[in-house]
């Protein structure tokens, strides 16, 4: 071991998210880097809907923790408290490093996020929910964001028999900072492949039966719409995992539970650590934003470590959203307008943007 590795300060990144796998890689050969996650694997969840429908991607898109970091190591824990810099895990262990990287991302409903511990588990979960959409003849998805749209496509593009309807309590699809263009070019589509789009009033309550499983679904909107169908999915509701903070940490998280962090991506008031992705305030919720913020995180943190470069600030970007409807449709909102199926299919619904990640995973297993 060299003088140099000697020295090298100590980050632990909690989280192996697209936020905490990108910070943990780009940091690995400048210090000692500890990545913490339950999981055992990086669930690529952007993919998840694409695994629903055809369970040959289900191992495609977990990806072994243990073969990220060349240098550094993975912890198979979880962190059930943080306070400042010390974290304490649950099997017991506290961990005190120069630096703490916050990556834990977001809750959101089963199956996009499997919430499972066990990687493997999660796989034969997303398994029996493909096992139970493909029982069923008629599909209902409560939430006309992306992802619910994004399902429907799926759903579609695999099955073109199965009845599919989209419920939202707002009066058009994609709510949020999009251009009507794009609304318009993925309505056009949905219609194309049948899928009844029922808008614009609340459901009087959810299904009474578990998402993504067999059972008789049966609802109403407020505005007399009636739904019936054999399986219901859930896309709406996420949540920032932020729970496990404590002290100035916790202090630090807004009404939403996000936690507020400034320009460089620091936790005001809590030396040394930073936070990035679905957790903060920095952007949307999205994997291109948690990987952005995780190259300025890491570049700030070897900033400080080799005292040569600038520290770098994070800027939200423009909206630009891909939404593949299944692997040929879709549309596309992007910094040179609206483009439709061939933008959608060649930028996100032929690949599901696998390769961008899988190709961290290059370390020899430990
Ligand atoms: C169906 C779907 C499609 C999507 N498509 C796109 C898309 O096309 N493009 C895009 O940019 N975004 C997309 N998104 C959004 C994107 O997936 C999220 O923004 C992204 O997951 C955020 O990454 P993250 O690293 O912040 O957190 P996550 O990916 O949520 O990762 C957090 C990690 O932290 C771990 N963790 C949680 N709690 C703890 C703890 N206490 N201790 C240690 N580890 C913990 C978890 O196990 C997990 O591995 C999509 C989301 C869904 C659901």
């Amino acid at each position: 071991m060299t003088n140099t590795e000697v020295k090298r300060p100590s980050v632990v990144v909690l989280g192996g998210g697209y936020g905490g796998l990108n910070t943990a890689k780009a940091l690995d050969d400048v210090a000692d880097v500890t990545l913490v996650d339950p999981s055992g694997a990086f669930h690529h969840n952007v993919a998840s809907w694409r695994a629903l429908a055809d369970p040959a991607w289900i191992d495609r898109i977990f990806m072994p923790l243990n073969r990220l970091l060349h240098h550094g190591q993975y912890v198979r824990d979880r962190a059930v408290a943080v306070d400042g810099r010390t974290v304490t895990l649950e099997s017991g262990t506290e961990l005190h490093p120069d630096y703490l990287v916050l990556a834990t991302g977001s809750h959101y409903p089963f199956p996009a996020k499997t919430g499972a511990t066990d990687y493997q588990g999660g796989k034969d979960r997303l398994k029996a929910a493909h096992d139970a959409l493909i029982g069923a003849g008629r599909a209902l998805i409560v939430g006309a964001g992306p992802s619910g749209l994004e399902l429907a496509g799926e759903i579609k593009g695999h099955f073109p028999d199965k009845e599919v309807t989209v419920v939202d309590v707002n009066a058009d699809i994609l709510h949020g900072p999009f251009e009507q263009e794009l609304r318009d070019e993925l309505k056009r589509q949905l219609d194309k492949l049948n899928v009844r789009l029922v808008l614009g009033s609340p459901l009087t309550a959810l299904p009474s039966v578990e998402p993504a499983t067999l059972g008789a679904v049966d609802v109403t909107t407020e505005g007399g719409d009636r739904v019936e169908a054999d399986i219901w999915f859930r896309a709406f509701g996420v949540r920032p995992a932020t729970d496990y903070l404590r002290g100035d940490l916790a202090a630090a998280r807004n009404e939403q539970g996000y936690l507020v962090v400034d320009k460089q991506l620091r936790v005001q008031g809590v030396d040394g650590v930073f936070a990035v992705g679905d957790i903060t305030t920095a952007d949307r919720d999205t994997a291109g934003a948690a990987t952005y913020q995780a190259a300025v995180v890491a570049a700030n943190i070897k900033a400080d470590i080799t005292g040569e470069d600038e520290r770098q600030s994070y800027e939200a970007g423009p909206v630009l959203i891909v939404v593949p409807l299944g692997p040929d449709g879709g549309a596309t909102q992007l910094s040179t307008g609206v483009g439709g199926p061939e933008e959608a299919k060649a930028i996100k619904g032929e690949s599901m943007l696998t390769e961008m990640y899988s190709v961290h995973f290059d370390a020899p297993e430990d």
